[in-house]
């Protein structure tokens, strides 16, 4: 989804949830990971995280876009825009936004495929590396015969 489509999904949720056309921009924030969303009271722009959609889907990014929704337009209206404002919360229940942005999950550690392997000139053994390795630093492993760097021709998931 580029920023295009999160412009119309983020117009077609303001009208649907509050009535109300979203004339601003919306766009996506590639790096921010500490919230779903965010609104500028300035510019009164709406950021949504990628990383959220990516984490939770469409679903949960939705209740972010009413979220943001909520501050933009009670702000715009000159009525009570912030959290603790009980008409934000009011306008919150309503549309059935997020109350607060779920963490992100840790960074998903990345399984690397292993892409070589150090073969055995001695024996033939064959040891998967995900990385370059320098055959020099190494020994086999079961007839400490000495050892050459082959790249796989399709990287293996580990
Ligand atoms: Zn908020
Ligand atoms: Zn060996």
């Amino acid at each position: 989804m580029d920023n295009h489509e999160l412009q119309s999904w983020v117009e077609r949720v303001s009208l649907e949830a509050f009535g109300l056309p979203f004339r601003h921009r919306a766009v996506f924030n590639r790096r921010l990971s500490s919230t779903g969303g965010r609104y500028f009271m300035k510019s009164h722009h709406i950021e949504i995280s990628a990383k959220q959609l990516a984490a939770y889907g469409a679903e949960e990014t939705e209740k972010i876009i009413k979220h943001e929704l909520c501050h933009y337009h009670l702000h715009l209206l000159g009525r009570g825009y912030r959290h603790r404002d009980p008409e934000f919360k009011e306008w919150l229940a309503r549309s059935g936004g997020s109350r607060y942005c779920k963490p992100l999950p840790d960074k998903a550690r990345k399984t690397l495929p292993y892409r070589y392997k150090l073969v055995c000139g001695s024996c033939r053994m064959e040891y998967l590396r995900k990385r370059k390795a320098d055959p020099a630093r190494y020994v086999c492993g079961r007839c400490r015969g000495r050892l050459s760097l082959h790249a796989l021709d399709t990287a293996q998931r580990p």
